[in-house]
């Protein structure tokens, strides 16, 4: 089941986040708030802790890295497209500690000290996130 959409680009934003918000629902209500409905997403900045998820493929699920110190955001990328009806964010991070060592994956969740946010807006059709019985994840299908 693979998928390509042919999308127009769109509204173009930059955005701080609040300190002290919890990023993954601080950019999907950004999008919200906006109207995006498909788009692009990356962002620097740091954050108070994290956590970051690694997906088993053998028992499908999500193991949780806990990193409860403060690390900077050296890449977030991701993009929005619609699950449930509603913009959803699916980002991977790549964050660094004070050491510059790195950790990354599916990020979770995290309190942000600070970050900057870049949204480039798809129009078009939105690909949809379906439950995908292979992987068990929700992936893009067309909605048909
Ligand atoms: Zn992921």
């Amino acid at each position: 089941m693979s998928l390509v959409q042919e999308l127009r680009p769109g509204r173009l934003f930059l955005s701080s986040l609040d300190h002290d918000s919890e990023i993954v629902a601080s950019i999907t209500a950004l999008a919200e708030s906006l109207g995006v409905e498909v788009g692009a997403v990356s962002a620097i900045g740091a954050l108070k802790r994290a956590t970051i998820g690694y997906y088993d493929q053998e028992t499908h699920e999500y193991r949780a890295i806990e990193i409860d110190r403060p690390v900077e955001i050296s890449s977030l990328s991701g993009n929005i497209s619609i699950r449930d009806g509603k913009p959803f964010l699916h980002a991977h991070a790549t964050l660094a500690d004070s050491q510059g060592n790195v950790r990354g994956g599916h990020l979770s969740s995290g309190t942000v000290f600070a970050a900057e946010v870049f949204i480039r807006e798809l129009c078009g059709r939105p690909p949809t996130r379906t439950h995908d019985p292979t992987t068990d994840l929700f992936l893009w299908s067309d909605g048909d």
